[in-house]
């Protein structure tokens, strides 16, 4: 069987090559190439000879994950749907903003934490995305987009992160080292494995966090994000304040406004209390509904006045206009169905 070359990391590469009986250099080489220029296939990589070409062709290739359906929204939102080799499938959502262009990426096949507002929680976990698997989204959306280039990389499309954490940090590595995307331009999201939090900055490069918090007490976020009965909110907040924040930045908070739920002046006030001492920054979104869900989005004056509370106790706070709703590709609805 040939070997995928995106399935190895920097240090299986150096193997690799050396066992084929190549000067390290190759190695450098071969990896500019497929992480930086996105060579789609060995006979593209125009710097090698013919001849090289084809000897590396014998026993290997570089993999493509396949691009399903792509989907424009009316907002300039695009969605991506890829298929993996064994016949899975995960989605990407393309984000246009002024002088932005992030691309929002999947950590996992589905997702097993349950969270009652999120139609990837409805379908529970496939499976875990292989390193390859994860950066190849970036990849081949790049690729897909040319001459226009991705500035910013979210992991919050389908999937816990912290729940595939080796895999997310090896590919956030060769994000941060192979590909040259600078850390802070990305950001990792957790509904809040909290021990993972204070792993994360050991193992993996120094990207920015979000925490999906959405409630202000455990009994309401016990009901709608179940992680909270493992990890609770004191002790999310305790390892985001041990969190070590590169200088000037702030860890974002997601709320999502759940109609009744979580979106009353007293949570609002609750909130402002449990981030005291925490540099952040809030983003609240309405609630995206689905098919079969129990939540309701908020009135625009709902939205307002927990805004409100915020900004006049000094939180930076933005309401997150979900995009792509149209197309299901806003936060909380990708479910990657084909149709
Ligand atoms: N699993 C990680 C990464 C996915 S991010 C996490 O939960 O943080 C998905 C983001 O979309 C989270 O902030 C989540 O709170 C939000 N979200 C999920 N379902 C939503 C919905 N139906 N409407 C609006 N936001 C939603
Ligand atoms: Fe999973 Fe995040 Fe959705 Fe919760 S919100 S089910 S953690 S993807």
């Amino acid at each position: 069987m040939k070997t995928n070359l995106k399935t190895l990391s920097a240090s299986g590469f150096a193997a690799y090559i050396a066992e084929a009986g190549l000067p390290q250099y190759r190695a450098k080489q071969l990896l500019h190439w497929i992480y930086e220029k996105h060579a789609a296939s060995i006979q593209d990589i125009t710097e090698l000879s013919k001849e090289l070409r084809n000897r590396l062709s014998e026993k290997a290739y570089i993999g493509n994950l396949s691009i399903i359906d792509r989907r424009t929204s009316k907002d300039g939102t695009e969605k991506f749907l890829f298929g993996l080799e064994d016949g899975e499938s995960i989605e990407s959502v393309l984000i246009p903003d002024e002088d932005r262009l992030t691309l929002c990426i999947s950590s996992q096949v589905g997702c097993a934490m349950g969270c009652r507002f999120c139609l990837t929680g409805t379908m529970g976990l496939k499976r875990n995305l292989a390193p390859y698997e994860i950066t190849d989204q970036i990849i081949n959306v790049s690729r897909a987009v040319k001459p226009k280039v991705i500035t910013n990389i979210v992991l919050m499309g389908m999937g816990e992160p912290l729940a595939n954490f080796d895999n997310v940090c090896e590919a956030l590595q060769r994000m941060a080292d192979l590909m040259k995307i600078s850390p802070r331009r990305i950001t990792l999201s957790t509904s809040g494995l909290a021990p993972k939090i204070l792993e994360l900055p050991k193992k993996g490069p120094r990207v920015n966090l979000a925490i999906s918090l959405n409630a202000t007490t455990d009994a309401v976020r016990d009901y709608i994000m179940p992680v909270n009965k493992t990890y609770p909110i004191r002790n999310l907040l305790d390892a985001c304040r041990r969190f070590p924040l590169q200088q000037r930045r702030r860890i974002t908070f997601e709320y999502v406004l759940l109609k009744g739920v979580n979106d009353s002046v007293e949570d609002a006030h609750r909130l402002v209390k449990l981030l005291k001492g925490v540099p952040s920054k809030v983003n609240l979104i309405p609630f995206n509904t689905f098919a079969g869900c129990e939540f309701e989005s908020p009135p625009e004056k709902t939205v307002r006045s927990f805004q409100e509370v915020l900004a006049a106790a000094n939180l930076t706070v933005l309401v997150r206009k979900s995009k792509g709703q149209d197309i299901l590709a806003a936060c909380g609805q990708l479910k990657a169905k084909y149709g």
